[in-house]
């Protein structure tokens, strides 16, 4: 246990997963780092709670589906598999189940994809085809390495992807909204409505234009939804275990006041008790920026220019999640699977989405704060991983996109949730009539919940900040604060606030990790080559 007054190379502020990736590489190049945060358990969004009513009931809380986890340049360099944290990737990854009995699936074996969109239309399964293979080397050589490095200037990063084919193939198709991309590439309305579901996994709002490329990426990409065993907890065990492994120290139920700066430069911080931690040589945020700049910082400590970009850096309309979360005596038993018995294996199945004509409903209701006609997906964890519910029991849940203003104002979901928790088991209950016998009981959270246990997650955007053209890649979360940097000397952005931005990837503190090892001279053997000569490369 270190003494509340020791020195410390670097001050994390925020134990979420972006932070203590980026704790365990400076650690491993033997920075001796503390990292403190207001919550009792570290980890963030990597949360698997036991239902206080029913032990052994465990529940994720907040994300479950990992993508591509065990893949990550960071999984393997920190070597989580031996701190405990396994994947299971189901191959059956998504199950669209729509009202007449039929279904859309995703595979990992990308054949059985295209045979689904075949069913439904040769044509989408020929384009699913076409833009899968146009865009396989781009999600390999471009789009993958550029969320590993600290991004490029955008006028650079034009110039050089103008050089070769690929290059300019991803600039032209994002200049499209993923509305146009999809409407133009593809015919059968199920499709599309589909396509657009996993564009709004990604929170983009689908009819920007510059994201048009989002959709063929993911048609493209290999990584699959994968889930922790044990539940998500047990990656953030596994980075707490590699944290403390690398000599790096965490305080937890601890708040911060403000962060300390003298002569021009971060040098500590100062917790709400009244405890001082210095640091030697820099102190990262992991939290947004009205968090950093605006309450963590004295106002003659920040320009007034960064003061007003922190204040207006916006937040996803459409991201904020409403769950409902039950335990079961069974695993829900859909009618659908009578006919395709794999449908009970699928990992993710989404409910109430038959046509791409909902969305425009669905983005107006989410614009006045209604609750638009329900559209959910979800699992049954323990179809796949026993250990998260007693022996023969199960957990289950759903999620849906709800407005967090409900009716102008959040606070109104704590005497709605139940019942709209009530709808949405009804509509479950549709697809899988063995609910209503099975279920033992259940709970809702809504986005006011979740902005309450993670504040940095505003207005219950858990992406911490919209993907708009203002606030991507090297503008991300601000112009001026794109590289990792504040504006002092030893202050460094390590959260989702930055790029490539939110869910669990890791991204934001491997690529902090890559500038703040540059800055202070540390070895970086794991680091991959610049963006730079990686993009000058290509043929
Ligand atoms: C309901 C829900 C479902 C989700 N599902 C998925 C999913 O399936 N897949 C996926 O990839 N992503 C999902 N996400 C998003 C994902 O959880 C986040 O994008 C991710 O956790 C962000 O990681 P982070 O490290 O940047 O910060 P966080 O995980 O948000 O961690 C931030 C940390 O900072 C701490 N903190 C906040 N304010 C302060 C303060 N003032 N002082 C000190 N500490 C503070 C918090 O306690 C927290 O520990 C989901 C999120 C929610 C809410």
């Amino acid at each position: 246990m270190t003494d509340a007054h020791d020195d410390f190379d670097g001050i994390i502020i925020g134990a979420g997963h972006n932070s203590l990736v980026l704790q365990a590489y400076l650690g491993r190049a033997g920075m001796k780092i503390l990292c403190i945060d207001r919550a009792g358990t570290a980890g963030g969004g990597l949360a698997t709670v036991e239902d206080p009513r029913h032990p052994g009931f465990l529940h994720n809380t907040h994300s479950f589906y990992h993508r591509a986890l065990n893949q990550m340049p960071w999984y393997r360099d920190l070597e989580l598999a031996r701190h405990g944290a396994i994947y299971i990737e189901p191959e059956f990854n998504v199950a669209l189940l729509l009202e007449g009995g039929e279904s859309l699936e995703w595979w990992t074996d990308f054949d059985k994809t295209a045979a689904s969109f075949e069913r439904f239309s040769r044509r989408d399964a020929a384009a699913l085809r076409n833009w899968r293979d146009r865009f396989l080397p781009i999600v390999q050589n471009i789009l993958g390495p550029e969320s590993q490095s600290p991004p490029l200037p955008p006028e650079q990063r034009r110039l050089l992807l103008q050089k070769t084919a690929h290059g300019r193939l991803l600039l032209e198709t994002s200049a499209l909204s993923p509305l146009q991309f999809v409407m133009r590439e593809f015919e059968h309305p199920t499709i599309q409505a589909g396509l657009l579901f996993f564009n709004g996994l990604r929170e983009v709002d689908l009819r920007c234009e510059g994201f048009g490329h989002h959709i063929p990426a993911l048609l493209a990409s290999t990584g699959k939804a994968q889930m922790c065993r044990g539940g998500s907890a047990s990656l953030a065990r596994a980075l707490v275990s590699a944290v403390h492994e690398s000599g790096g120290c965490l305080r937890l139920r601890c708040e911060p006041r403000r962060i300390l700066i003298d002569n021009g430069r971060a040098v500590g911080v100062e917790t709400q008790d009244g405890q001082v931690f210095k640091a030697r040589h820099f102190v990262a945020s992991g939290l947004n920026p009205q968090q950093t700049f605006i309450d963590l910082m004295d106002e003659a400590h920040v320009p007034q220019a960064w003061r007003d970009k922190a204040q207006a850096f916006s937040y996803n309309l459409i991201a904020p999640l409403f769950a409902l979360n039950l335990n079961l005596n069974a695993p829900p038993r859909y009618q659908a699977a009578r006919g395709n018995p794999a449908l009970d294996k699928a990992l993710m199945v989404i409910m109430g989405l038959e046509h791409v004509q909902q969305y425009p409903e669905i983005v107006q209701h989410h614009e006045e704060g209604r609750i638009p006609p329900t559209v959910m997906w979800g699992s049954c964890p323990t179809v796949f991983d026993p250990s998260q519910a007693p022996a023969g029991k199960h957990t289950a849940f759903m999620w849906e996109k709800l407005p967090y203003a409900l009716d102008g104002d959040a606070r109104n979901w704590d005497h709605e949730k139940e019942t709209h928790g009530r709808s949405m088991l009804e509509l479950w209950m549709r697809h899988a009539p063995n609910l209503a016998d099975d279920t033992i009981d259940w709970f809702t959270r809504s986005a006011l919940d979740t902005e309450r246990s993670l504040p940095n997650m505003r207005g219950g955007d858990l992406l911490v900040g919209a993907f708009t053209n203002g606030q991507v890649g090297y503008h991300r979360p601000f112009a001026g604060a794109g590289h990792y940097r504040g504006h002092v000397q030893g202050l460094y952005l390590c959260g989702s606030a930055s790029h490539p931005g939110g869910n669990v990837t890791g991204f934001p503190g491997y690529n902090c990790a890559q500038v703040v090892s540059a800055d202070l001279g540390l070895p970086a053997p794991w680091a991959p080559p610049s963006i730079e000569e990686r993009l000058a490369q290509l043929s």
